[in-house]
Formats: C-alpha cells, sequence, structure tokens
C-alpha cells in the first residue's frame, strides 16, 4: 500500500492513549529489574501520589488501580448507608459503584447546557435515608460546588464528585479535587492523562489515607489482623512508570488539545442545530471531549444519521452518554429515566467527536465537513 492510500483508509477513533518516548518508559522501568518490588506501594506509586498531589494542587491523594476502583473506595471509606443522589448522564462506572457498594442511586436530572447535575432539583430529592451525593463534573465541565457545599453542609451529606473527566482543571485557581469531601479521577487509556488503567481519590481529611491505604489492600490493618472487608485496588509499579513519564507531557499534550478543540469550534460554532460546549467562567479546562448535541428539529438531520456517515467514513464517533445509567438492561424496572427528562433528551442527542493531542487539524476539517454536509433545510 503506497502512503496515499494508507492515509485515506486510516481509521480516526473518538480518542488514542498519549505514549511517552518509548526509551522514556523504558528508562523509567529499568530499576524494577533490581529491585524486584513490582507492586504493593512501591517507590513509583508513592513517588507519584508526591508529584501528582502537586500537580493537581490538591492536600491528600490515594492511587487506585483504576478509575471505578477509586470511586468504590471513597465510598466505602465513608461508610455510608441507604441512599446517594447522583446523575443517569454518566459512564456505568458511577452507578455501578453506588450499587456495588449496598446503596442506593437517587437520580437527579441535568443542566441542558453543562450536563451536570441541575442543583435545583437536588433539596428535593434528599430525604431522611440520603447520605451522600455523587456528581459528575461531566466532559470536563464543572458542577455547581458552591450549592452542592451549601447544601452538603445543611443536611450533613457527604459529597464525592466523579472527576473522571477533569484531570488537570482548576476552577478558582483551586485544584478540582480540592472541592467535597473527595473526587475520583481516572486514568485510563482513554482519558487526558493515563497510567494505562489507574486512578486516584484525592480527599480532604487525612486520616482517609490509611483508610484508602487499607481498603486497597484487603482491608488488611496488619500481619495478623484484617479488619474491613476491602478489596484490591492497589496500582503497580509498571502503571506508576508510565504516570510519571506521562505526566512530565500532560501539560504540552493539553495544550495540544486545546488546538484540535478550538478548531471543532471554528468549524461549527455557526450552524444551526448543533449545540457546542458550554465555556464556563473561572475554569482552567483540560478540552477533555468536543460533545455535540442534534437538534434534529433545526438541523435536519439527527444524531445517529451523523454518527452513521462519520462511520462509513472510518471515524469513530461516539454516543457518550447514551443509554443513560437509570435505564440499563441491568436495572430493569428499578429506576425510571422519564424521570430525568433532560439527561433522558440530551442522551439520545448527544456525540462525542474524536479528539486527541495529535490529532490533523485537517482531520478535524474533515470531520467538520461531513457532519456539515448533512445540514437539510427543514
Ligand atoms: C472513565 C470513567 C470512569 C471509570 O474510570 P476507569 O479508570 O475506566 O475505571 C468513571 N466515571 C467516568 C465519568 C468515566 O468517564
Amino acid at each position: 500500500m503506497n502512503d496515499k492510500k494508507k492515509n485515506a483508509t486510516k481509521k480516526i477513533l473518538v480518542t488514542r492513549a498519549t505514549l511517552p518516548p518509548m526509551e522514556e518508559y523504558i528508562e523509567e522501568i529499568a530499576s524494577l529489574w533490581e529491585s524486584h518490588h513490582i507492586t504493593n506501594m512501591g517507590k513509583k506509586h508513592n513517588l507519584l501520589e508526591e508529584k501528582l498531589k502537586e500537580y493537581l494542587r490538591v492536600d491528600q491523594l490515594s492511587l487506585m488501580v483504576n478509575g471505578h476502583m477509586a470511586l468504590e473506595m471513597a465510598l466505602q471509606a465513608f461508610n455510608l448507608r441507604g441512599e446517594v443522589i447522583t446523575t443517569p448522564f454518566t459512564f456505568a462506572s458511577t452507578t455501578h459503584a453506588i450499587v456495588r457498594n449496598n446503596l442506593t442511586p437517587v437520580f437527579c436530572d441535568i443542566n441542558k447546557d453543562d450536563f451536570t447535575l441541575d442543583v435545583s432539583q437536588l433539596e428535593n430529592l434528599i430525604t431522611d435515608r440520603t447520605s451522600a451525593i455523587l456528581p459528575v463534573h461531566v466532559y470536563g465541565n464543572i458542577c455547581d460546588v458552591d450549592e452542592i457545599d451549601r447544601l452538603a453542609k445543611k443536611y450533613g451529606l457527604k459529597v464525592l464528585y466523579d472527576a473522571a473527566h477533569t484531570f488537570g482543571e482548576f476552577y478558582r485557581d483551586r485544584g478540582i479535587g480540592s472541592f467535597g469531601d473527595a473526587s475520583a479521577f481516572s486514568f485510563h487509556a482513554t482519558k487526558v492523562y493515563n497510567t494505562i488503567e489507574g486512578g486516584a481519590v484525592s480527599f480532604k481529611v487525612p486520616e482517609m489515607y490509611v483508610d484508602l491505604y487499607r481498603l486497597k489492600n484487603f482491608g488488611i490493618r496488619g500481619p495478623e489482623n484484617v479488619d474491613w472487608v476491602g478489596g484490591n485496588a492497589k496500582m503497580n509499579e509498571f502503571q506508576a512508570a508510565m504516570g510519571l513519564c506521562n505526566l512530565r507531557h500532560v501539560e504540552e499534550h493539553i495544550a495540544k488539545r486545546k488546538i484540535v478543540s478550538e478548531r471543532y469550534r471554528d468549524n461549527l460554532e455557526n450552524i444551526a442545530g448543533i449545540q457546542l460546549n458550554i465555556v464556563q467562567k473561572d475554569l482552567v479546562p483540560n478540552y477533555a471531549y468536543v460533545p455535540i448535541v442534534v437538534d434534529e428539529s433545526i438541523f435536519g438531520s439527527s444524531r445517529n444519521e451523523i454518527f452513521q456517515a462519520l462511520a462509513a467514513e472510518g471515524i469513530g464517533a461516539r454516543k457518550y452518554f447514551y443509554p443513560i445509567t437509570n435505564s440499563y438492561n441491568c436495572f430493569y424496572n428499578k429506576y425510571d429515566s422519564n424521570a430525568t427528562p433532560t439527561a433522558l433528551y440530551i442522551s439520545k442527542r448527544v456525540l462525542t467527536l474524536p479528539i486527541y493531542g495529535d490529532l490533523d487539524l485537517k482531520e478535524v476539517d474533515r470531520i467538520c465537513r461531513i457532519i456539515i454536509q448533512l445540514k437539510k433545510a427543514v
């Protein structure tokens, strides 16, 4: 195949894992062949915790094997009962973390412009069974942290943010992980920053470090004392080494995403029927996602038609988040997705477009052309 042909058939996925230069990773892991200490809170694990606290501007942080276990372990550490108010407009992980902790999710609807919890509906959902709120900073858009904080204080609730989309974001000069009682980050390959798989909990009270340390290691307190039913959520040294390498490049990588993201905006911002992501005040964003919401009654074609047209050209957009979690088969007949009409509405119309630092701007233009060609008079 000549180069031209190769390019013409090149598939573009919705995202692509960032890797450091190969030599850099090899150098980083070389010492592991000397120490043979490849997991169980090793040197690289501990160093990465320190580096991430500094980078994310949080006081406390505990690394985890992935973002999902960060959510599960943080919830378990809070020792909750009853109901947790959350959003259905999220990845499976958020809701599953609640249910797998034997807690009951109570679904609150979302805002139409930033897709985070509609806090005006929050207070109505609080009962004497409510023990926590688990909001999601969707696509890196941050929740109304002030109002959530106010309500949590008023009713004595814990707040755990799903911060999987917000690596390296700052709000009013504060690290995003410093809001609420705790925040769970994901360092999965598909996220802005990765440790292959990985995650972390950032939190407020220092005592939680020991709780999480035990919980992620089977609840073991000492060699002859296991006093908590923990799990195994330890980040290993190869993951931590990837994290140390990728952290050296993450700022440069986010800067490249910014250029890609702005190119989408330039192409699509005046297309009637296409809603672009909001630009939030006082937020340093990370350009994690490029969501569009397609209103067929104005644009003339549907979200699914755009998805199909892109797929036909080898371009993988993603219906993210669709379906919403309160309509999953595993929860059949338990929840009513009609009770969160905005989340339901958005989930049927949203599409996230490909973005990663090295995505060629010509490809961005091509993706936008394919979309714009589907505009029809209505
Ligand atoms: C990715 C993601 C998770 C889970 O993180 P993993 O590292 O894949 O386990 C949780 N919540 C949201 C919103 C996510 O996007």
